[in-house]
């Protein structure tokens, strides 16, 4: 991909001076126009870099030198001084994006919590549950039946490194199960909920 990037100006609003021109002889006629310099990527501009000024004739449009008899003053810099926001424009878009994704995250998340919660409330038999037993080490478990509090599961005889393999183990190996004592166990549901709220327990399918 080819990526533009550079610097551009742009001119703001002139302020008025005193100064006369030296072209066209008209009395109080010269305008200090400040540009400001900019970095763009692909023209939107991201931040500013510095300011020049220019003076201009408004009677006849003629650019005039900066000299000793047409000074920047403090007065003029004073009135110009105001960095204009537009030259953040790219950052403000890029901080808006971050935010968006943050905000997605997070509603994202949220709503998966909220699922697991439902699904530890009112388990059924059949449910599968994502599993993080250490920190490259998960595992899938399958709830075989529910008595009173207790969900008892039966624990996949795979692991795989990331939590984000457990969907294909899943896929690839669902019914190859743990059979015996070792792959047995239960939990209460407030085990299941603490689980969650840890992050030991990732999701849970039905
Ligand atoms: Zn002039």
């Amino acid at each position: 991909m080819v990526i533009f990037y550079g610097i551009r100006s742009k001119a703001q609003r002139s302020v008025q001076t005193t100064y006369n021109c030296p072209h066209c002889g008209k009395e109080r006629s010269i305008a200090v126009v400040p540009v400001w310099k900019y970095a763009h990527l692909f023209w939107v501009p991201f931040f500013p870099l510095w300011k020049s000024y220019v003076c201009l004739c408004t009677e006849c449009d003629e650019v005039v030198e900066k000299t000793i008899d047409m000074p920047i003053t403090k007065e003029i810099k004073r009135q110009t001084s105001r960095l204009p926001w537009w030259t953040f424009s790219g950052l403000i878009i890029v901080a808006l994006l971050v935010g968006w994704g943050v905000i997605q995250s997070k509603t994202r998340e949220l709503s998966a919590q909220r699922d697991i919660k439902a699904k530890i409330e009112n388990p059924q038999v059949g449910d599968v549950y994502q599993v993080r037993l250490d920190s490259c080490k998960y595992t899938l478990m399958r709830a075989t039946a529910v008595r009173g509090d207790s969900i008892f599961v039966q624990f996949h005889e795979y692991y795989v490194d990331k939590g984000s393999d457990l969907p294909k183990l899943k896929r690839k190996r669902g019914s190859d199960y743990g059979t015996g004592k070792d792959f047995e166990d239960f939990y209460t549901r407030e085990e299941l909920l603490e689980m969650a709220g840890e992050r030991t327990l990732l999701k849970i399918d039905r």
